[in-house]
């Protein structure tokens, strides 16, 4: 599907090209917000589209600041390094999703270092939390929302105090008063994600969200009392303290429906990151960190300049390296079929058989568009079909690409609609040419010849566009 504008769109893009890959290469800021007057936050102005891209673009780089951070983990390398089975490096297009992605690239898998893998795996996570609860309901059941925390202070150890609560709770779950507590109120099964953010004020905040699958209706009253006091026994065998919200319990079904929605979604990365900033630096300059950062809000401020909350990402990214984030009950997968899946796993699946390669970059140049930090916008040209902009604008920076052959892809030229017949490099012209045949003849001819740059790609040999 091609949206009803896209003739118009194309040209307005022809008109206005950006030069090089480069000049838009940082953070897409400028792009994507206007700066108020007099100092005030930038005034966010983009449709859905373009903030989306924003995002991705930013995920970029924050995901720069935290291989810095963390040089001897595997972000340093993810979407990097070359795999070592890997020919070349190849930018797929995915037509009908209009979307696109490298192939042939490490990947870190880790949903606590990486926002541009943690932002795949999460994805799948929410789907796969979403139809358990589905399919839950639709059984008959009923599911609650539920938070465990600690009392904690800014003076605290984050790997001390992460273990001790992971103890306390793993005593709760397995000992005899967790036990009675499933039984007596018909409790299907749980599913537990780790979770922290840190403040100035109160230092580390690890902390525990557990949907609750239970059998019909739940008393939630006598619930929340019984596993509070069963929270506070565990977590004091671990010399842990707790207020009065260390266990809450969410009588809504909305909370649940809630959590979902926004799991794995970080507002730092995915909103309009110059009204989060602004906020963030404004806090820090009065000195009122009361602000609870997730560690990609985090990573987030430190790419707008807090370098003081580095060493913070640091010891987080230590601290929480290989954990669990999500912990299913033994079984509850198994209830509603659901797959038993790892991180990993979802990183390798196939994106779906629509992914076509259509450039490669050989992997010494390859090297070169890391090094000059184009890795996001070269994929922002090639999900829109840009192939020529993508070649044009490594070319611009001095690296060497080579188009697929594109032969019989669906193109929109500016004669409208046509299918690539062949393709060249021009020598004379030093830039790639292709003729094609007009779906549309117009002057009595059906054959163009233009440069690649003058073409956007639609639909893959063999696909048909719909209407
Ligand atoms: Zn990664």
């Amino acid at each position: 599907m091609v949206p009803a504008n896209t003739y118009r769109n194309n040209t307005q893009e022809r008109r206005s090209r950006l030069g090089t890959l480069g000049n838009i290469v940082s953070t897409g800021q400028g792009s994507g917000t206007r700066q108020g007057k007099g100092g005030r936050p930038p005034v966010p102005v983009q449709p859905i589209e373009e903030r989306q891209r924003a995002a991705r673009l930013r995920r970029y780089q924050l995901q720069n600041h935290a291989a810095r951070l963390l040089p001897q983990e595997g972000i340093a390398h993810c979407l990097r390094r070359p795999t070592a089975i890997a020919p070349v490096v190849e930018v797929q297009f995915v037509p009908s999703k209009h979307s696109a992605h490298y192939r042939g690239l490490q990947m870190c898998k880790s949903v606590w270092h990486c926002p541009i893998c943690a932002a795949k795996i999460s994805e799948q996570r929410r789907g796969e939390l979403a139809r358990l609860v589905e399919k839950h309901v639709a059984a008959g059941g009923s599911v609650y929302m539920t938070t465990y925390t600690i009392r904690h202070d800014r003076y605290d150890d984050l790997a001390d105090l992460v273990d001790r609560f992971l103890v306390a709770r793993r005593k709760m779950r397995q000992g005899r008063r967790g036990m009675a507590l499933r039984k007596n109120y018909g409790v299907v099964g749980t599913v537990s994600v780790l979770e922290v953010t840190w403040s100035g004020e109160n230092g580390w905040h690890p902390h525990q969200h557990e949907l609750v699958f239970v059998e019909g209706e739940l008393d939630v009253d006598a619930y929340e009392q019984d596993a509070r006091q069963a929270w506070k026994d565990a977590a004091a065998s671990q010399g842990l303290t707790m207020n009065e919200h260390g266990f809450v319990l969410q009588r809504t079904y909305g909370a649940v429906a809630d959590y979902i929605a926004k799991y794995g979604r970080e507002p730092a990365v995915d909103n309009v990151w110059g009204v989060e900033s602004e906020m963030t630096k404004g806090h820090i300059k009065q000195g009122r960190e009361e602000k609870h950062y997730t560690p990609f809000a985090m990573l987030a401020a430190i790419a707008d300049g807090v370098t003081r909350l580095e060493p913070k990402f640091q010891e987080y990214g230590r601290v929480f390296k290989g954990r669990k984030q999500l912990n299913y009950s033994p079984g509850l997968k198994d209830l509603y079929q659901e797959e038993e899946k790892t991180d990993e796993d979802l990183i390798e699946e196939p994106q779906g058989e629509e992914a076509f390669t259509i450039l490669e970059i050989e992997k010494e140049p390859w090297s070169q568009v890391v090094e000059k930090n184009v890795r996001g916008n070269l994929l922002e040209r090639a999900r829109a079909g840009r192939i020529g902009d993508c070649v044009a604008g490594l070319e611009e920076l001095g690296i060497e690409s080579r188009p697929a052959d594109l032969r019989g892809w669906q193109v929109i030229t500016p004669a409208g609609l046509a299918r690539v017949a062949t393709m060249r490099r021009c020598d004379i012209l030093h830039r790639w040419r292709c003729s094609v045949a007009l779906e549309e003849p117009s002057e009595g001819s059906s054959w163009r010849v233009y440069d690649l740059v003058e073409v956007t790609l639609i639909a893959a040999p063999g696909t048909v566009l719909e209407a």
